[in-house]
């Protein structure tokens, strides 16, 4: 028998790696434009002028968090499209100077996809292995580095794992090396959509050219992003027409989403370091209880202990002999929501890049559940969850033991049948 479901359903979202409900102050902040401050901002009148001062506003403040110069800064429709502004932008307006890239293993799709797009139009790319946390190390970096190197591009914090990247140290290396050879190459990007809302964007430390931030993983607006680019860094714009934000975006600029993702920052920048605290600990007890209550579980991704090497919210373990995909849709009829790195209903059978680059094995991959705590999660929460995933567990090992052939036909869950 399946846990007896509550009376009363609650609904637990633990998925805040995939995205965040928006924050009634960023969604006061944003209000007005939609109905009132609605102009045009690149209009002559007073109302226009009005709508583009409060962009400029928006502009000034995230440069100032990022310490960087309000014309570094570039609105985009999202954390996509800012990592394909970088990647497409950069290596096409310096394909005569260099065709080599350096990425890693465990990028963001967003990020993977642009990039094995450029091999096929010829560039080489050089994909850099991850150790079994899933980092990379300077080192490694500084050994691929080769005279036709145009681009490094290294996620800042991993969507699935929370491994967070050693980006100083790599954009140290970089600097270094563009000294030594006394050349502007390769240029330093980094995808900065998980990191934005728990750790330290100064770019300035950071030592990157380029870096992406999206609103929907801050409590912002979704389909709205930034990229920061250094001023001498020149890239080709993806998008031609009116020539908005320096020629490189053209567009009618989402002015609610803008005023949004700002004021997302800015609170982020607020709260952060309060919030880790306290995520870590819920996430810490959460991982304590995972393992007193359920037997052969395992924890993906770097220790807990160091919070300089995973993001505070991130809990991704591997729950063997159970089938990943079914245990989330049994966890979703209890109202609990994650995510898994498992894709048995997914039409490639092929469980998630980035824990198979960690080296894990298959059926460690196909039982994987990642939880990302957020702002709403209590300790409730947690306890909600234990009371529920044993006994799922538990029940789908006896009922269903795990198909490592992935035959979605099998005995999985109900709802497979319903696709
Ligand atoms: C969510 C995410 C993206 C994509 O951002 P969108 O705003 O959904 O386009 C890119 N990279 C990382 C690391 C992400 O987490």
């Amino acid at each position: 028998m399946f846990p007896t479901k509550p009376k009363q359903k609650r609904l637990i979202y633990m998925d805040h790696a995939a995205t965040t409900p928006v924050d009634l102050a960023v969604k006061k902040a944003m209000d007005p434009y939609f109905c009132q401050h609605y102009a045009n901002p690149s209009g002559l009148y007073q109302s226009s002028r009005e709508v583009n001062g409060a962009l400029n506003d928006a502009r000034r403040k995230i440069a100032e968090i990022l310490h960087a110069l309000p014309d570094n800064i570039i609105f985009t429709g999202g954390g996509s499209e800012s990592d394909n502004l970088a990647i497409f932008g950069a290596a096409r307006k310096h394909q005569k100077s260099g065709k080599h890239i350096i990425t890693t293993k465990i990028e963001h799709h967003a990020v993977l996809l642009p990039i094995e797009q450029l091999q096929k139009e010829g560039f080489e790319i050089t994909f850099l292995d991850v150790d079994e946390c899933g980092r990379v190390t300077a080192e490694q970096v500084k050994k691929a580095l080769r005279h036709d190197t145009i681009l490094v591009s290294i996620m800042y914090a991993n969507n699935e794992i929370g491994t967070i990247e050693p980006i100083a140290e790599i954009g140290k290396e970089i600097l270094k090396w563009r000294k030594q050879n006394n050349t502007s190459y390769p240029f330093f990007h980094s995808d900065a959509c998980q990191a934005a809302g728990s750790l330290d964007l100064n770019v300035e430390k950071l030592h990157v050219d380029l870096m992406t931030i999206n609103g929907s993983k801050i409590y912002g607006p979704k389909g709205v992003g930034v990229l920061f680019k250094i001023r001498n860094v020149d890239i080709l714009p993806l998008i031609f027409g009116g020539g908005q934000e320096m020629r490189l975006r053209s567009g009618t600029e989402n002015v609610p989403g803008i005023v949004g993702i700002a004021k997302a920052l800015e609170n982020a920048r607020k709260n952060s370091k309060k919030e880790n605290l306290r995520l870590r600990k819920l996430r810490d007890y959460f991982w304590q209880q995972i393992q007193d209550k359920i037997k052969k579980v395992r924890l993906n991704g770097p220790e807990l202990g160091d919070e300089t090497v995973r993001l505070p919210n991130n809990l991704n373990v591997s729950i063997l002999d159970v089938e990943g995909e079914a245990l989330l849709l049994y966890l979703d009829e209890y109202g609990i929501m994650c995510s898994t790195g498992s894709a048995c209903t997914s039409q490639s059978l092929e469980p998630s890049h980035v824990l198979t680059a960690c080296g894990l094995p298959y059926e460690y991959a196909h039982g994987s559940l990642r939880f990302t705590l957020g702002k709403s999660t209590t300790k409730q929460d947690i306890d909600y969850v234990i009371k529920y995933l044993p006994g799922i567990v538990e029940r789908l090992r006896e009922v269903s033991p795990v198909n490592l052939t992935c035959d979605p036909k099998k005995n999985l869950h109900p709802k497979y049948h319903q696709r």
